[in-house]
């Protein structure tokens, strides 16, 4: 369902870059396996992750492929947890909806963690 969704999603994204003069690449990318698109400014994006840089080597490729996977994990949280509130809005005394929200804020909390070690280890 969720593929499905953003397969969809991504087409929809695609047929807009075309439409702004992007062009398609042969490099897909390395989280979805999309193709890749250039836009006009030379910027590299996925219809699905957004922003994509081109790594150069095995390392940076590696490196780049976890910034990219936070990121779009970030963005998912983000999202979801905007959906618990607004549950909560409606429900405030609802403490299943309040772990869940918590649960979140849990996940966000370590993806920071996550992110802050994997800065001081490239240092
Ligand atoms: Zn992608």
């Amino acid at each position: 369902m969720l593929n499905l969704m953003s397969s969809e999603q991504s087409v929809k994204r695609a047929a807009e870059l075309l439409r702004q003069g992007a062009t398609m690449l042969s490099e897909s990318c390395p989280l979805c396996n999309s193709p890749l698109y250039k836009l006009k400014n030379g910027e590299i994006v996925c219809p699905v992750h957004g922003r994509v840089i081109i790594a150069r080597d095995e390392e940076e490729e590696k490196k780049l492929k976890r910034g990219i996977s936070l990121d779009y994990t970030e963005q998912i949280l983000v999202d979801s947890m905007s959906v618990v509130v607004e549950k909560l809005k409606n429900d405030p005394m609802n403490s299943e909806v309040i772990v869940q929200l918590i649960r979140y804020l849990d996940s966000l909390e370590r993806l920071k963690r996550i992110r802050d070690l994997a800065q001081t280890q490239e240092k």
